[in-house]
C-alpha cells in the first residue's frame, strides 16, 4: 500500500509544493507547528530513518544539502530547527521518512 506521502508525491493528494527535484519533495505541513513548517520527504519510501541502509547515504547526504537550499529559498537560513520522529513513541505518524523543518519563530530546549 502507498504511503501518504507516496500519494502526494504522485499527486493523487494535493500538496503546497514548495521544491521538488529527482529525489525529493518539501511541502508545508497541513498542521503547522511555526509560520513555517515544511516537510522534506525523499520519494523512496523508506520507513523511518533508522531502516536507512548503506545504500541510501547519498540520499541522506541530499537530504540535509536540501534543507540548508530550501532554508535559504525561504530565508530562515540563519534559525530554523529540523526534526525526525523515528518510531511511535518519537511521535511519528506517518511512516515515510521525512524531516520536518520549522522556522519562523523562536524554539525551546528541550522539546516536549
Ligand atoms: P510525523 O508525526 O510522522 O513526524 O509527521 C507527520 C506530519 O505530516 C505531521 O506534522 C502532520 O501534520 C503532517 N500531515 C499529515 N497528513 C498530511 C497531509 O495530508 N498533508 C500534509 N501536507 N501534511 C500532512
Amino acid at each position: 500500500m502507498k504511503t501518504l506521502f507516496e500519494k502526494i508525491i504522485n499527486r493523487e493528494i494535493p500538496a503546497d509544493i514548495i521544491y521538488e527535484d529527482e529525489l525529493c519533495i518539501a511541502i508545508n505541513d497541513i498542521n503547522p507547528q511555526a509560520p513555517i513548517h515544511i516537510l522534506l520527504i525523499p520519494k523512496k519510501p523508506i520507513k523511518k530513518l533508522s531502516e536507512c541502509k548503506k545504500e541510501d547515504k547519498d540520499l541522506l547526504a541530499h537530504l540535509f544539502m536540501t534543507v540548508v537550499k530550501v532554508t535559504e529559498m525561504l530565508g530562515i537560513h540563519d534559525s530554523f530547527r529540523i526534526n525526525i520522529n523515528n518510531g511511535e513513541e518519537a511521535g511519528q505518524e506517518v511512516f515515510h521518512l521525512h524531516i520536518h523543518i520549522l522556522g519562523g519563530r523562536k524554539f525551546n530546549w528541550p522539546p516536549g
